[in-house]
């Protein structure tokens, strides 16, 4: 079984590991289908977060079960799911109080939850692997329906669902909502289609990336060339913030309409100033945290059985295990590692 390390900063490689099993009788173990790459995964591989090599890298994938403990339930061998890129188990403290990213099962040191493809004591690894093992999976693990392209769903388990819950349940709550989006990857475009798709009036994509605003174009929104010192009225009900730096959540924190939202969605290595006197009269939230996945991957899902998004049109280019460990170094903004060859086809777009 083959499993992607981050081996130094800038340098990926395979190495060959024992086929997991299930190590209690709540695990299931899931092969891969496909995986992908977020900021997360491009800042470890730059060597930029505190995060030391060598570990199993990878957090967003979707695959097939293959093997079960004797307690998993409602699932099968050959289920097609998704796996939320933290572990949870659902029954403790503060899985039941809607919050499983602090699930009290784990505690893993860094980032203080329990994501694959991190340093990781218990064993758990990456996602960039041919199979891994899911704790607590009658919980864990939602099924991605066969109607449903398993590419469309390789995202579902971190950047996808995040993008939904950055955007879809503050613009159902704001009547003809504006949506500014700042992106710097995939997760802007994810958040364009999914803000698009609830109903936002006007959707303004700013990035600095002329293939991104191509996609962004393509997905119906309006499209503004990031570069320093860029200012837009405030009249913006949800903000969604994924690139890095002060002047970008400057941006987008003067951009607030009274009331507003701003997500912040991608890590933050220092401390930013905050613009606090024009907060005060705008009003605005500001959140700024890991998507607590598992508590909407089973909307996010329903979702894309409806065909309500295709999330393929946000992938940058698809290739190979073996051409994995350069690819991945190059950063494109949504690339996919296919595990299973048979689903080989180019980007939908
Ligand atoms: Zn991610
Ligand atoms: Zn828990």
């Amino acid at each position: 079984m083959r499993s992607l390390f981050f081996e130094d900063v800038n340098r990926l490689g395979w190495r060959d590991m024992p086929m997991p099993r299930p190590q209690a009788d709540h695990e299931a173990v899931v092969q891969t289908i496909a995986a992908t790459a977020c900021v997360v995964d491009n800042m470890v591989i730059k060597g930029v977060t505190p995060m030391e090599p060598p570990f199993a890298l990878g957090h967003e994938a979707v695959g097939r079960v293959i093997d079960m403990g004797d307690a998993v339930t409602g699932l099968a061998i050959g289920d097609v799911v998704s796996i939320p890129n933290h572990r949870t188990c659902g029954s403790c403290r503060s899985c039941k109080n809607h919050d499983p990213l602090h699930c009290e099962q784990e505690d893993a040191p860094f980032p203080l939850l329990p994501a694959y493809g991190t340093p990781d004591a218990y064993g758990f690894g990456g996602m960039f692997s041919e199979a891994f093992r899911v704790p607590f999976a009658s919980h864990a693990l939602v099924k991605v329906p066969d109607t449903i392209d398993p590419l469309a769903a390789v995202a579902a388990g971190d950047t996808l669902t995040d993008a939904w819950q950055a955007t879809v349940p503050h613009i159902r709550k704001t009547p003809e909502a504006r949506v500014l989006i700042t992106s710097n990857a995939g997760y802007g475009l994810y958040a364009a289609q999914w803000a698009l798709a609830a109903g936002a009036v006007e959707v303004l994509y700013v990035d600095d990336d002329p293939t991104r605003m191509a996609v962004a174009k393509k997905i119906g929104a309006t499209t503004l060339q990031w570069e320093e010192g860029l200012e837009v009225p405030p009249v913006y009900n949800v903000i969604v913030n994924e690139r890095q730096g002060a002047e970008a959540l400057r941006f987008c924190l003067l951009a607030a309409a009274h009331g507003a939202v701003v997500e912040n969605v991608v890590i933050y290595l220092e401390d930013v100033p905050f613009p606090l006197f024009q907060m005060h009269f705008s009003g605005v939230t500001f959140r700024s945290s890991f998507c607590a996945t598992r508590l909407y991957l089973p909307e996010v899902i329903s979702e894309l059985e409806a065909g309500t998004i295709d999330p393929r049109v946000v992938e940058s280019e698809i290739f190979t295990l073996d051409d994995a460990p350069d690819r991945l170094l190059e950063q494109s903004h949504k690339p996919i590692l296919l595990f299973d060859e048979s689903l080989r086809a180019e980007p939908a777009s």
